[in-house]
C-alpha cells in the first residue's frame, strides 16, 4: 500500500485529470481517510474509481492487504444482494466481485453479447465461445466421471464438457501407472464431487442474484415509463398513456434483458417508445373499431416474444419456448 507522502507525491507526478475537483480532493486526503470513503462505495464504484488514475489502482488493486481486501468484501456483501459466498479458491475480492460483475467474455473479449457464469470452468462465456470451446464426442468415460458438466440455463446438465478440461485430465490419466489408476479415479471422483456442492451453491446465488437484477430492472423501467406518462402536450393533455407505451414493441424486449438498466439505456428506449408510439396508438384504434373485435380475443399474444424472434444469444439466455412480457 502507499503511503500518505507517495499518495501526495503521485498526484503532482502522474497524469492525472486535474480536471475533476473531487478527483484531485481524493488525491490530497491521506490515505487511511480515503480508505475509510471506499468503504462505503458499492462495487461498480470501486471498481470505476481505480480505472480513474494509477493512484487509485494502487490504492485499491495492488496487494492482498486486509484492509484492502475487506473493502471489497464489505461492499459486494452490502451491495450486493445474494452474492454471499466468498470468492473461488485464486481469485481475491477484487476479482470475484469483477468477474460477477463485467459482462465480457473469456475467450472472445465481448462485452456485448450476452455472457453466463460457468463455474466448473470458472469463466464467463458467450453462448459461441462455450460451443467452440466444448465437446460433446469422443470423451473418455473415466475422464467423464471426474469432470464435471457445464449447467444450462434452465438448470439441467449439458452433455458437453470443456475442452482443455478433457484434454488435460486425459493426460494426466495417461501418465500414472494403470495399477494406480483406479484409485487416482476414485480421489479424482470425491474431489469432484466436492466441487460439485460447490457449484451447485454458487449457481443457486447466480439465480437469486439473477431474479433481484430483472425485477430492479423492471421497476426502473416502470419509474421511468411513470414520469413519462407525466409529460403534457401543448393541449395540457397527456402526451403518453401507460397501456400503448406497453404495446410497444421495444418495451418488451427492454423487460427481458437482465442488466442493471442505465440512464443511457433509458435514453435509448425513450427515443424507440416515442418512435413506436403513433403505430401502437394506431393498432389500438383499430382494435376499438373493428365491428368483428371479440374481447375474449384479446390476449397478449404479441407482447410475448418467441424465441424465434431473439437472437441466437438470447435464445441459449432465455432457453427454450418463450419468455412472457410483463405486461399488465
Ligand atoms: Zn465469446
Amino acid at each position: 500500500m502507499r503511503s500518505t507522502t507517495k499518495r501526495k507525491k503521485s498526484k503532482t507526478s502522474s497524469n492525472i485529470n486535474t480536471s475533476s475537483t473531487h478527483t484531485s480532493n481524493l488525491l490530497r486526503i491521506p490515505l487511511e481517510t480515503f480508505l475509510e470513503i471506499c468503504k462505503y462505495l458499492t462495487p461498480v464504484d470501486l471498481l470505476s474509481l481505480s480505472l480513474v488514475c494509477k493512484t487509485f489502482y494502487i490504492d485499491l488493486c495492488c496487494g492482498d492487504s486486509i484492509t484492502i481486501q475487506e473493502i471489497w468484501r464489505q461492499s459486494r456483501l452490502t451491495y450486493m444482494p445474494f452474492r454471499e459466498m466468498g470468492p473461488p479458491d485464486g481469485m481475491n475480492e477484487r476479482e470475484y466481485i469483477r468477474f460477477l460483475i463485467e459482462n465480457k467474455c473469456y475467450f472472445c473479449g465481448s462485452k456485448t453479447r450476452v455472457t453466463r457464469i460457468y463455474w466448473e470452468r470458472r469463466v464467463r462465456s458467450c453462448i459461441k465461445c462455450f460451443k467452440d470451446n466444448t465437446v460433446l464426442e469422443g470423451i473418455d468415460n473415466r475422464v467423464k466421471l471426474i469432470l464435471q458438466r457445464p449447467f444450462l440455463q434452465n438448470g439441467s446438465l449439458s452433455n458437453r464438457f470443456w475442452r482443455d478440461q478433457v484434454e488435460a485430465k486425459y493426460a494426466e490419466l495417461c501418465s500414472i501407472d494403470i495399477k494406480d489408476q483406479n484409485e487416482w479415479i476414485y480421489e479424482q471422483y470425491q474431489l469432484s464431487n466436492d466441487l460439485q456442492r460447490e457449484i451447485a451453491e454458487r449457481r443457486r446465488e447466480d439465480v437469486l442474484s439473477r431474479e433481484n437484477q430483472r425485477s430492479q430492472r423492471i421497476q426502473s423501467i416502470s419509474d421511468k415509463l411513470d414520469l413519462m406518462c407525466e409529460e403534457r402536450d401543448e393541449n395540457g393533455s397527456e402526451k403518453y398513456q401507460r397501456y400503448l407505451l406497453e404495446r410497444c414493441p421495444s418495451l418488451c424486449k427492454c423487460y427481458t434483458y437482465e442488466r442493471p438498466f442505465s440512464e443511457r439505456g433509458w435514453k435509448i428506449l425513450r427515443q424507440k417508445l416515442i418512435k413506436e408510439y403513433p403505430q401502437a396508438e394506431q393498432s389500438s384504434k383499430y382494435l376499438m373499431n373493428d365491428d368483428t373485435f371479440d374481447s375474449d380475443d384479446v390476449g397478449y399474444d404479441s407482447d410475448e416474444i418467441h424465441i424465434d424472434d431473439m437472437s441466437d444469444d438470447s435464445k441459449i439466455f432465455f432457453g427454450s419456448g418463450s419468455y412472457r412480457c410483463m405486461i399488465q
